[in-house]
């Protein structure tokens, strides 16, 4: 309550310094709080201050019903900015509720690559595991170093949904192998991943419907899982916040379910 006021007053006040300052204080997840208990003008000023990473950092806080008004908001060019930060996953749930010709739309807009993985998101239907996977892991090769892995990583790690685990690809992109960032830290830089790495990899294929991925996650306490295809081709990772949304909307569908029962109870007693 007390950071809403300070920021309705600099915007009011039209001070973006201070406005800046105020969103640097907060997480992702509180700005987007704030951002639903300003009006529509005062949001147009955020808007304006913010770039597209922030945005989309602070859009894939929101639920379903409160990112549209948001995207409405932002308009077409500023939207689609954000859309190409967004994790292909979550961008994908989103165009996934478009009309198809207003998804296929904005996708002709995005940047080529990042329109390309979200395109193949699309494809797989929404409870599954390939629905809810996100393209952006980091794979390597048993060859590499860990000193060059370590390097790489500077480079992917900006990109990727988590570094955590690092996963072990060969040349046809088949899952060979998976190591956690712990392991790579505590090997010698001349190691190879090859000889560091874990080959009993725990994967999902990409048709497996979502309750039973967070019961995968669940049983094995990993922070996220490899999705793979008919071929052992690694598709993507499914992180433990996505599952976690997935086991939140079961128990409010079960909720749902019991004040129901309960409403017909009382029905019959009267
Ligand atoms: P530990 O639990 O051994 O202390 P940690 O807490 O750093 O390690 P965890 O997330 O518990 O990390 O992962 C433990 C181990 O599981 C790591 O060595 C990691 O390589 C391995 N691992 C991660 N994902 C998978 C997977 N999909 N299949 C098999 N092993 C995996
Ligand atoms: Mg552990």
């Amino acid at each position: 309550m007390e950071m809403l006021n300070l920021f309705r007053s600099a915007i009011a006040a039209n001070n973006r310094e201070r406005l800046a300052d105020l969103l640097e204080e907060v997480q992702a997840f509180d700005q987007a709080r704030l951002l639903l208990d300003l009006t529509t003008d005062e949001r147009q000023v955020i808007y304006g201050l913010l770039g597209p990473e922030m945005l989309a950092d602070i859009l894939q806080e929101l639920d379903y019903d409160e990112q549209l008004p948001v995207v409405e908001e932002l308009g077409v060019k500023r939207f689609t900015q954000v859309l190409n930060e967004m994790s292909s996953d979550d961008a994908a749930d989103l165009l996934g509720s478009f009309k198809e010709t207003l998804a296929e739309k904005y996708l002709g807009m995005m940047r080529r690559e990042d329109a390309d993985d979200v395109r193949e998101l699309l494809a797989y239907p929404e409870e599954t595991a390939g629905g809810l996977m996100t393209t952006e892991y980091v794979a390597i090769k048993k060859a590499s170093t860990v000193k060059e892995t370590i390097e790489s990583l500077r480079l992917i790690a900006p990109d990727a949904e988590t570094i955590y685990y690092i996963y072990v690809t060969n040349n046809k992109n088949q899952l060979a192998g998976v190591l956690s960032l712990r392991d790579l830290i505590v090997a010698g830089p001349g190691e190879t991943i090859g000889s560091i790495m874990s080959e009993k990899v725990v994967s999902v294929p990409v048709t497996m419907d979502q309750e039973e991925v967070a019961a995968v996650i669940d049983k094995y306490d990993f922070l996220a899982v490899p999705v793979i295809n008919d071929d052992n081709v690694l598709l993507g990772i499914v992180t433990v916040d996505d599952v976690l949304d997935v086991l939140k909307e079961e128990a409010t569908e079960d909720i749902g379910q019991l004040s129901a029962i309960r409403k017909i109870d009382e029905l019959e007693v009267s």
